[in-house]
């Protein structure tokens, strides 16, 4: 069975309670590491001019705290490999589905597809 590293822990440790919940399920059956979790300001401006976020702080789900978003890939990481993360969310989604738990995943995103990113319909 899977785990998580320490650094993944510390992250998911920044989220909200049910996505908590989720990851801790979904790693018993699916290999994966937690990318990020809250971002602080600095954070979330330096992933906005880096282009992996589109907006600034405090406009990210990533940036209350505790956290409403959380990036995950499967581990290991393979950014080429799309299709990995297409049916990682599919799995991810059908936990999330199980656990009565609502999500939004990043890859149906209309204005990019952020393929790590989950969060919290709220
Ligand atoms: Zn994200």
């Amino acid at each position: 069975m899977a785990k998580f590293s320490r650094k993944s822990k510390d992250r998911l440790a920044t989220c909200h309670h049910d996505l908590q919940r989720l990851f801790n399920e979904v790693i018993k059956h699916h290999d994966c590491a937690i990318l990020c979790g809250h971002r602080t300001a600095s954070e979330q401006h330096s992933a906005k001019v880096k282009g992996f976020s589109n907006v600034d702080w405090p406009n990210s789900k990533h940036n209350s705290l505790p956290s409403i978003a959380v990036d995950v890939a499967p581990y290991p990481i393979d950014w080429s490999d799309i299709e990995r993360f297409n049916v990682f969310a599919a799995f991810v989604q059908q936990t999330a589905d199980d656990m009565g738990i609502k999500i939004k995943w990043g890859g149906t995103f209309k204005s990019f597809y952020d393929g790590p990113h989950y969060q919290l319909v709220t």
